[in-house]
Order: structure tokens, then sequence, then C-alpha cells
């Protein structure tokens, strides 16, 4: 395929008296710098990209081992000696970390000194739906490689800047709170600098989903940003009352898993594509939607992910195996082969050219997969199957809480009869291939998390002791 010439917007000037060829500030230029690189780097082959990350991998290598004692025994006995190159042996033997490790490991993780130039650090707290959160560190530096990032999912997708951004999404406590929300004069820090953009505008997801309807219908903007949950609620809303939103052109979605109903029923409602990222708070970006295929690029500049099947090999196009990343600038806490939690299927190479590696689908946690009696595991294939079989449901959640207790909140106009509930709990066994009790209540509404997060399904399962 024919590559898309390099975007050609004007920089900003960050001097007074120089207006061509711009001047950029040294922040802005750093940004640029980086841009440029990228637009560039996206071209090579995997093979290309793999050389790049295990010499930065090396630096990283090299610094953890110096800093932190929980790393230097995992090293040492991986092979890593400290100025010597990361070879992809070495690597493949360095112990994969799990999220308990993580979580369990603490401070143990933040590195006491830094290299010049990483710039403060500052603390993310990634708060899932279930389980305990997971503190990490970032930098300054960090930030920066998430601007940049920022910027060339905004290019990918050939975003018009000149336009509105609104995005419905989790915030602190009491910002941008309905009926108001909040206003940007621009797109935030990413942009600043960069590019000349449109106006944003911000609500917090703790909105009712008829009150961001009706929010954005005032705000009329040419891009949306919010989670899956949220925009399949919203379409469904819009759907039955016939809202459109004429001037919106693309909706971006992040921070939950992307169900391929939701990508249909948002080209059914509003005629428009999704544009999805993947990501985590702690991790930072793992992959962007690429531009012209419905998978995802990963982000091989910033972040080495692997996809390791139950032998801790490397899974193979169509396979699915565990992803584990190893973001390759944040040195305030190292996390070297981090196992995020999820599983996701290998793509094949992408026929747009771009050499990043491809993820074809993301499935979602393992740790929230329906348990079956004989010990089997699966994702439940749910879709939007209550909404369509029974219009009255608003919002379902379904939670596991052992192999023979499902239950199903619902939130719904008027209680179901016991015809609908019986045609309820068919589709569950039907889909599932498993007669499970379930039983169903009935709830106002169903929170989301502290992070703003709503899965359709979760479990509450305990994990069963390793090594049974
Ligand atoms: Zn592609």
């Amino acid at each position: 395929m024919k590559r898309p010439p390099p975007p050609y917007r004007p920089l900003q000037s960050g001097h007074a008296s120089v207006v061509w060829p711009a001047l950029p500030n040294p922040e802005t230029a750093r940004l640029a710098a980086l841009l440029m690189q990228l637009e560039e780097s996206q071209w090579w082959t995997a093979a290309q990209h793999r050389e790049r990350q295990l010499l930065q991998a090396g630096a990283l290598l090299h610094h953890a081992y110096r800093q932190l004692p929980f790393y230097r025994d995992r090293l040492a006995q991986a092979g890593f000696v400290p100025g010597k190159p990361v070879t992809p042996a070495v690597w493949a033997r360095i112990p994969v970390l799990t999220r308990a490790e993580l979580q369990a490991a603490g401070p143990a993780l933040h590195s006491p000194e830094l290299p010049a130039g990483h710039g403060g650090t500052y603390e993310i707290s990634s708060s899932g739906s279930t389980g305990r959160p997971v503190k990490a560190l970032g930098t300054a530096l960090v930030q920066l490689m998430w601007h940049a990032i920022t910027l060339r999912e905004h290019l990918w997708h050939r975003r018009d800047f000149s336009g509105l951004l609104a995005a419905v999404r989790s915030l602190p406590n009491g910002v941008a709170l309905y009926p108001d929300g909040a206003r940007g004069q621009d797109w935030g820090r990413s942009t600043k600098g960069i590019y000349r953009t449109g106006q944003s505008a911000l609500l917090s997801i703790v909105s009712r989903t008829e009150e961001q309807a009706e929010w954005l219908q005032r705000v009329q903007p040419d891009y949306l940003l919010t989670y899956p949950s949220a925009l399949r609620d919203l379409l469904l809303h819009c759907r039955d009352r016939g809202i459109g939103f004429p001037r919106l052109r693309e909706v971006r979605t992040l921070s939950e898993l992307l169900p391929p109903e939701t990508r249909a029923l948002c080209r059914e409602v509003w005629g428009l594509k999704i544009a999805d990222m993947y990501s985590t708070q702690e991790t930072g970006y793992i992959a962007l939607q690429c531009p012209v295929e419905e998978h995802y690029h990963i982000q091989a500049e910033m972040i080495l992910v692997e996809v390791l099947n139950d032998a801790g090999e490397a899974c193979r196009p169509g396979e699915v195996g565990q992803v584990v990343v190893t973001p390759l600038t944040n040195f305030a806490m190292p996390m070297i082969r981090y196992a995020v939690g999820d599983l996701a299927e290998v793509g094949a190479p992408c026929s747009c050219g771009r050499g990043l590696p491809v993820l074809k689908r993301i499935l979602g946690r393992a740790r929230d997969m329906l348990a079956y009696p004989d010990g089997r595991k699966a994702w439940p294939l749910l879709g939007d199957m209550f909404y369509t079989q029974i219009p009255e449901i608003r919002q379902f959640q379904i939670v596991q809480h052992a192999v023979d207790d499902i239950e199903v909140k619902v939130v719904a106009e008027r209680p179901l009869t016991a015809g609908e509930e019986d045609k309820l709990r068919e589709w569950l066994h039907y889909r599932s291939g498993h007669p499970f009790p379930v039983r169903i209540t009935y709830h106002r509404e169903i929170p989301r998390s502290a992070g703003g997060k709503f899965q359709d399904f979760r479990s509450a399962m305990e994990p069963a002791p390793r090594g049974d």
C-alpha cells in the first residue's frame, strides 16, 4: 500500500520575533523530534524494531540491576551481565513478573535514583473494577513518550485538529460534572505547541447516559472519546430516541475491552467508525488501532510486547497467549516482562505496510473468565444480547460468585416478567454452553469502579491456589 505523505502542519513558534521557520521551545522541540522519528520507524520491519528494543532494554536492565535488589537475582540468573548486550536468549530467560508479584513488591520496584533527564516522578494508581489496585511510578520522560504516541494516534486517524474534541471519562471527584462539564481552549498537553487545535469539552463519567446524550447535543463535538461500555449505553439510548450528532466524525475508545458488537452498533446508529486504543494506566500505551484495519499495532518504540503461550514461548499469528510487556523508558519503576493480565491473539503482518507488530484482538482479563464445573475456563460471549432481547433492560452485569452461582444484576425500566427472566437464563445457558444456576437481582444502577471502568462480566471467585 502507498504510504500516506507525512503530515504537514506548521509547528508553533515559541519565539516571539521568529514566526518562520518556527523556533519551538525546548519541550515542543523534543516532542517534535520524537514524532519525526516515529513517522519513520512505523515502517521498519519487525526485526528492526526488535533490534532497537533490545538495545533500549539493555539500558533499562542495566539500571534495574544497579538500582533494585528485586531485579538483581532475576537478571543474573537469566544470564544478564551489566554492560553486555541483551541477547534474545537472555531476554527469554528473565522470569515473567505477575500482577500479584508487582503488587507485593510495591516500593521494592521504585528506583532510589534516576539517571539524569528523566524528570520528576509521579504516582499512577490503576484501579480495576476487581482486584487490588496496582501502584506504579512514572516520570516526566514517560509522559513525553505518552504525548508522542497520542500525537501518532491523531495522525494515523487523520484528525482535523481544528475540530472540537469531547471526552466523557473518569475524572477526579467533582470535576466536570453535569450539566456544565468543563471546557478547554485546546486538546491538551499532547498537541500543545505542535498543532494549533480547536477546543475540548469534558464531562465526568459519573453522569448518567441520558445526561451524556443531552450534554453532547449541546456541545456538538467533532470527536468523542469515551469508554466502550459507556459508548454502548449511549448508542442504545440514542438509537431508541433517534438522537444523532451531525458534526460527529469519529469515536475514540480506551481503557476497556471493545466488543465487536459495539463497533457494529456505532456504525448502525451513527454511521461512524471507532478508533480504539489499548493501554493500561501503569504501563501506558500498548497498542493503537491501525488506521486501515480493525486490529492493533504494538507501539514498539516505547514498549516491548510479547504474547506468550503456557510454555512461555512466543505465540505465532492466530495463537492466543498472555500479554507480557516491558515499558522501555520507565526507569522510575521498571516493569520487566510484566504480565498485565490480559490475553491477546497475535496477528499476521498488516496490509497497511507498517512493520509494528499486530495484535489481532485483545481478549480481556484472564482473571475474568467464566469458570465451569469441570475446571474449564472461557470468556462468556455476551455481546449486547440482553439489550436486544429485552429492550427494557438499561444495564446489566453478570457476576460469577462460584461455579454454581451466577448473579445477573439488572437495571430495568420495570421488573422483568417470569417469562423474560427465563429467556435471559436460556440465553446465558445457550451462550455459555452450560446450564449454570442463575439468579437475577434488580438494581437502581450498577456503579463503575473508581477508575471509571465497567465490565459486563466479572468473576468474584477466589483464584485457585497455585500448584493444585
Ligand atoms: Zn496496519
